[in-house]
């Protein structure tokens, strides 16, 4: 529920998060803060009761992945806090921060959902979910995605220029923006991070490290669809055809950990395979009418060292390597009658990133 005096002091217009309806200002069993102040004196209460608080950033659109961080972090703490703030500084000037999937009552019913299936009795709860507005998350300049905008930004190089920050510049700028601010409102014992997203787990160890941040970074494992599809809120507005194609991406990935895995350490030994995936399957959709086919542009597949996120020439056995991948879905040519588009119809441009660990031999 909502602090006592909170919800007069919200006023709707000062909102960004869209589906916050006053409906939605009911009792819940845990309490929802938009403001940094009462946050900190639940988080000082716990302290002084000698609870723990595991905490899992999210930009919400809850789906199992998000869900499965919360339950790791519920098994680890007595009280977990879900943070849910659509981070508009990791979002580039062109991508697709005003299309990003927001969906206030699903994620809150989710979240009652997993805290019915917890009990003390074998672990922690969700207490609390900070979903506060750009204001206060960005108190004093307005949050820039310039390359060069003002404002106060953490920054964490070169692993911010690495793979997908060669082609999003001040995505991990953002990330590690906000999570430096999330981290120093809940001052968690744990927070938690998927490793779907590998480079930002590597980008946030480092942050925590040289900042000496007083938390200890968790990583839960990449939760999948049936098919192995990585599970992602964008995944909405891939519709049939697209999500089909988008698999290419997994199983490129796993033809080149089938190829660590005989016993090939060399990049093209290792790299060569998922290659020829994506090539042969780009050429069988070209080959297909518009009405068809999903075009996709592989942004790149790469094969790092798990701490420097540098390309590997050849993977050293006792360090294992990073294989992670992007690609770019089109947006769909043609449309047919009654097919399943997706959120958006097909227009939306769909990026998945996936990755695999090599883990040492
Ligand atoms: P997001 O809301 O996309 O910013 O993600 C919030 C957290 O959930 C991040 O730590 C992500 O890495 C994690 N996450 C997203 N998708 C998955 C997934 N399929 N499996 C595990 N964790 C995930």
């Amino acid at each position: 529920m909502f602090r006592q005096g909170r919800q007069l002091s919200i006023a709707a217009s000062l909102f960004r998060y869209p589906a916050v309806a006053p409906s939605s200002l009911r009792h819940y069993s845990f309490e929802v803060f938009r403001d940094v102040s009462p946050l900190r004196k639940l988080r000082r209460d716990l302290l002084l009761s000698r609870r723990t608080v595991g905490l899992v950033p999210t930009m919400g659109a809850l789906h199992e992945g998000h869900l499965s961080l919360i339950r790791q972090a519920a098994a680890e703490n007595t009280d977990v806090f879900v943070s849910i703030f659509v981070n508009p500084t990791q979002f580039g000037v062109n991508e697709d921060l005003s299309s990003y999937p927001r969906t206030w009552d699903a994620d809150v019913a989710k979240l009652e959902q997993v805290n019915a299936e917890l009990t003390r009795e074998n672990g922690g709860r969700i207490t609390a979910i900070l979903a506060p507005t750009s204001k206060t998350m960005y108190p004093t300049l307005p949050p820039s995605s310039e390359i060069d905008g003002d404002g106060s930004f953490v920054t964490i190089t070169p692993l911010s220029r690495k793979l997908e920050g060669a082609s999003r510049p001040v995505f991990f700028r953002g990330v590690a923006t906000v999570c430096m601010k999330l981290f120093n409102i809940v001052g968690a014992d744990r927070v938690y991070f998927g490793q779907k997203d590998v480079q930002q787990t590597v980008v946030i160890k480092r942050m925590v490290t040289d900042f000496h941040m007083d938390t200890e970074v968790k990583i839960g494992p990449t939760m999948r669809e049936d098919d192995g599809l990585a599970m992602s809120s964008r995944n909405v507005y891939l519709g049939t055809r697209r999500r089909a194609i988008g698999l290419t991406l997994f199983k490129a990935l796993k033809a080149a950990e089938s190829a660590y895995h005989s016993g090939k350490l060399n990049r093209t030994d290792i790299l060569d395979p998922s290659t020829s995936i994506t090539k042969d399957v780009l050429a069988k959709q070209q080959a297909l009418s518009p009405s068809e086919r999903a075009l996709f542009e592989v942004d790149y597949i790469s094969l790092a060292n798990p701490d420097t996120l540098e390309e590997l020439e050849a993977v050293d056995p006792a360090k294992g390597a990073i294989l992670s991948g992007a690609l770019k879905m089109a947006p769909l040519e043609e449309t047919n009658a009654g097919e399943d588009c997706g959120l958006g119809d097909g227009k939306v441009p769909v990026r998945l990133i996936d990755n695999l660990i090599l883990k040492p031999l």
